[in-house]
């Protein structure tokens, strides 16, 4: 019987398991396959604190996996395949095998949309890029397109401008779905041009993204833009597949949650996986904080 178990080996479930370590709660942690989660793809953080010279995905993974480990957290590589979350202690399945815990912290993340392009996979973060936040900096003076007509894809175009010299909206419809507040802002800024009713078709470029070709979804008539950048701004879907029918989902897939708690007592949730608006590393880790001390003062309770 474990204290706790955590889902998830990115930011959000090392930072939890760096808590739960250092409560003397000796939880468990299943990375799953992508070990370090998202931030394992990216080859360097500008924005975490503490890292003035920035540091790459991989090695932060590293350093914070050896931090949990050193408070006494147990790891395992391996991937969660079922819950039963219906009577407590609750049940997780890996495989054949099932672990029994006290309390769960789920924080299985997120997967950016992506367009399904062959060229999308062989360009990221060569110019391909799914967080503004994250790579704006980059492209200062630079031109991107930014692919995506919904709130977020018109808020990190407008975060763009703040860098890019020129961004390019595609969206393929024939107006933006995003918010009027978010539309006005878009249509009054100079740096914005937008090409609405169009899909990619293809991202070229050599080693870096050099162009993309798109497609008038009304005439056919195919175009390439030159840019520097590809900013992929479709959604993303929460990994909550595993939590049906065990937890209340919302709409957009997260889990019905008040902050870090679920319905369920001894059940909580962190990182981007319930996050709509922020998806950082230290939001992820700010939540895997809570997380753990909600854990804590369950578990103290009895
Ligand atoms: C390319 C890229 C670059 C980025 N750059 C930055 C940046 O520079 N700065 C910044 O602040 N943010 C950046 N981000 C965002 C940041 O990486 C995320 O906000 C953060 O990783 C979210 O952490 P998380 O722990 O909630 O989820 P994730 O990182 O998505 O981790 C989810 C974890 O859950 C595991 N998992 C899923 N299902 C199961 C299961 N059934 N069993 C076991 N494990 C499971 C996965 O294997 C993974 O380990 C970037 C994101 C991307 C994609």
């Amino acid at each position: 019987m474990y204290d706790i178990a955590i889902i998830g080996g990115g930011p959000a479930g090392l930072t939890a398991a760096i808590y739960a370590g250092r409560s003397k709660r000796k939880p468990i942690l299943f990375t799953g396959s992508n070990i370090g989660g998202q931030i394992s793809l990216t080859f360097q953080v500008e924005n975490y604190p503490g890292f003035p010279e920035s540091i790459t995905g991989p090695d932060l993974v590293e350093k914070m996996t050896a931090q949990a480990k050193k408070f006494g957290a147990e790891i395992d590589e391996r991937t969660v395949t079922g819950v039963d979350l219906s009577s407590h202690p609750y049940r997780l399945m890996i495989g054949e095998e099932v672990i029994v815990a006290k309390s769960v912290i789920i924080a299985t993340g997120s997967n950016n949309r992506l367009l399904g392009l062959e060229s999308e996979e062989r360009f990221m973060g060569r110019g391909v890029f799914v967080c503004a936040t994250c790579d704006a900096v980059i492209y200062e003076d630079l031109k991107v397109v930014a692919v995506g007509g919904g709130d977020s894809a018109v808020q990190e175009a407008l975060d763009i401008t703040k860098y890019a010299r020129e961004v390019e909206i595609v969206h393929r419809g024939k107006e933006f779905t995003a918010s009027n507040y978010l539309k006005k802002e878009a249509l009054k800024n100079e740096r914005i041009k937008i090409r609405f009713n169009a899909v990619v078709e293809e991202i070229l470029g050599e080693d870096y993204v050099s162009g993309v070709r798109i497609r008038d979804t009304l005439t056919g008539e195919e175009t390439v833009i030159e840019t520097d950048g590809v900013l992929i701004a479709i959604g993303w879907t929460p990994n909550s597949e595993l939590f049906k029918g065990q937890l209340e989902l919302m709409d957009n897939g997260g889990i019905v949650a008040d902050d870090v708690r679920t319905s369920k007592q001894g059940v909580f949730v962190a990182g981007d996986i319930n996050d709509d608006k922020y998806r950082q590393l230290v939001t992820a880790c700010g939540s895997g904080c809570r997380a753990a001390i909600e854990v804590d003062r369950f578990l103290a309770r009895g």
